[in-house]
């Protein structure tokens, strides 16, 4: 009874992202779909398109056309794989493919995918991965900006058929590139912070405001069997899994200094971002995926849900901490 609960509980804990006991190594796929060489070519025409094939074929991605997806695009971490929506027209899908490739380097580079099994709360979950998707965004708008100034393509004369935001940010950026250069100031404003606004309308706030509390029932729930039955061998095995996760909090400082990583145009991790100036302070950084939300939403709503869900994540981690503190005993 108590191993098939407990079964359940981690097998429950597991699809939520706990990675308890190992991970899955997953076998890279490097077999493109037919058609995709056409995209490939086509990123060799920019510098950061060169760059970025040369990110994928470090890391081992393959990519293919997947008309069952809901986006235009999709970048599958464990299968190592980037999927473009065929229905996307060709003119735009080296957009997308930019968009999924920054994804990688967020997961390879910036190791994000780490950062989220850490136990940070609620509310930072949620900045993390809105950070993810607006520099994600901001740099595919950054890519097609670049490429229309490269190859010299008048923006007036692009039909646009699906990636409509992404291409009004671009034409700002490449006025810029025109003038006298893009800014890192330029890039945050026109690009980074209009995308979280962008967000907006994406169903990603809702979506990400779900994800964000699931680890919270979970790690109740863990805690309290822990709590619950501290003679026991199950409660002690409890006790030691929620221990050893909620010890990974990474301290604000940290996790304050990781998020000014994003917001950046290249993909070398030495050149600084449009976030690593003085001129974002701490509660700016923390006030750019509230944008996301809606001006509504700054000071009530989702917000305050989302503040306290981090009260239940924190107490939870309080309650284990003291318990295994007791345990460990003077
Ligand atoms: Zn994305």
């Amino acid at each position: 009874m108590v191993q098939k609960f407990k079964s359940l509980l981690l097998s429950f804990a597991a699809a939520a992202g706990f990675a308890f006991a190992g991970t899955d190594q997953v076998q890279a796929q490097t077999n493109d779909t037919t058609g995709i060489s056409n995209l490939r070519a086509d990123f060799s025409h920019t510098q950061t398109g060169r760059d970025l094939l040369g990110m994928l074929d470090v890391v081992g991605i393959s990519v293919v056309f997947d008309s069952t997806i809901a986006d235009a695009g999709e970048c599958r971490d464990a299968a190592k794989q980037i999927a473009i929506n065929p229905r996307i027209p060709e003119s735009e899908r080296s957009v997308v493919l930019a968009h999924e490739t920054r994804h990688i380097y967020q997961r390879y580079g910036l190791r994000s995918g780490e950062w989220e099994e850490t136990a940070i709360t609620p509310s930072q979950f949620f900045s993390l991965r809105h950070y993810q998707e607006a520099d994600a965004f901001a740099f595919g708008a950054f890519f097609w900006a670049e490429r229309m100034h490269e190859l010299g393509q008048n923006p007036d004369s692009i039909r646009i058929k699906s990636l409509s935001s992404t291409f009004a940010i671009a034409k700002d950026l490449l006025q810029e590139m025109q003038g006298d250069g893009l800014t890192k100031d330029e890039y945050r404003e026109k690009a980074f912070i209009r995308a979280f606004y962008d967000l907006n309308d994406l169903g990603y706030n809702e979506r990400h405001y779900l994800l964000a509390g699931t680890r919270v029932p979970i790690m109740e729930q863990l805690a309290g069997e822990a709590l619950g039955n501290p003679g026991s061998e199950f409660g002690q095995q409890m006790l030691e899994v929620t221990h050893h996760y909620m010890s990974t909090m990474p301290d604000s400082a940290k996790f304050e200094n990781y998020l000014r990583l994003f917001g950046g145009t290249s993909q070398d991790l030495s050149e600084a971002t449009c976030l690593q100036t003085d001129s974002v302070s701490t509660k700016n950084l923390y006030l750019y995926p509230a944008l996301a939300l809606g001006p509504a939403a700054l000071d009530r709503g989702t917000l305050d849900d989302l503040k306290a869900l981090d009260e239940r994540f924190l107490k939870t981690r309080r309650d284990i901490m003291a318990l295994a503190a007791r345990k460990a005993g003077p």
